[in-house]
């Protein structure tokens, strides 16, 4: 059975004190949780102080991003190592903000996600259509697309250490859930074109995540399905109470 990972994204919230704060609250309240890779993605400053309070806990860390390379003459740009050596054992790539602010495409993710690979993180790695893609009926080829370039070049040897988040980005930040239907019929083609990647062993391994307005009252019903295998939750991971709330799905 695929263990369940619950990480949250927060994006460019919280100082490194703010950070501290929140870790202090959260921990005592989910100390108690097996079963669940729990995982918190603060921004780059608070790496080190959430990774060393969360040190020997059930809380993983991850980074929000990644550059490709390694180390070399990109300003402003972080890299699998150094996030490593901070403590993160996760990485998200491609997620949608990513995408559509900063130019990110799918071969910018697959180096990525190889990268992350490589430096011996687990990649998350985002995808998920628009509303006018939706609307255009393109979800799947939207979605499909996004996961075999992504995952281009990566052997099936490979395919415990990554993580799949299915985030449509109409549901990001919106309020707007998609239905549990909706979010299992698109895992379950994921997991159909992970299988033809990787073979059926392999690609019933894959944590295929769902992400788009995760909450404490919706959790429980999206984690009912076969295909989905825990969250990515942006604002509702911002507070302790309810991040650990809907850690504590079942
Ligand atoms: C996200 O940031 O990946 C996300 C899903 O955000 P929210 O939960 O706020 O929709």
């Amino acid at each position: 059975m695929r263990t369940p990972v619950i990480a949250g994204n927060w994006k460019m919230y919280k100082t490194a004190g703010e950070s501290a704060a929140f870790v202090k609250e959260f921990l005592p309240l989910v100390a108690g949780v097996r079963g669940v890779e729990i995982v918190l993605a603060p921004p780059f400053p608070s790496l080190s102080v959430v990774a060393s309070l969360a040190s020997g806990t059930n809380v993983g860390v991850a980074s929000q991003n990644v550059h490709f390379a390694t180390e070399g003459a990109y300003t402003g740009e972080v890299s699998p190592p150094m996030v490593k050596d901070a403590g993160a054992r996760y990485a998200i790539i491609g997620h949608s903000e990513r995408r559509q602010y900063f130019a990110e495409t799918d071969d910018s993710a697959n180096r990525k996600v190889k990268a992350v690979l490589a430096a011996g993180l687990v990649p998350i790695l985002c995808l998920g259509e628009t509303l006018l893609e939706r609307e255009a009926g393109k979800t799947f080829e939207i979605a499909g697309r996004q996961l075999r370039a992504g995952l281009q070049g990566i052997a099936a040897a490979e395919s415990r250490k990554v993580v799949v988040a299915y985030e449509p980005v109409w549901a990001i930040g919106t309020g707007k859930t998609a239905t549990p239907e909706q979010a299992q019929e698109v895992h379950a083609f994921l997991r159909g074109i992970l299988k033809e990647l990787w073979g059926v062993g392999a690609a019933d391994g894959v944590r295929i995540l769902y992400g788009g307005s995760v909450k404490p009252e919706n959790i429980s019903d999206l984690m009912s399905n076969a295909d989905i295998d825990g969250a990515l939750v942006g604002g509702a991971s911002l507070k302790a109470n309810a991040f650990a709330a809907i850690v504590k799905f079942n």
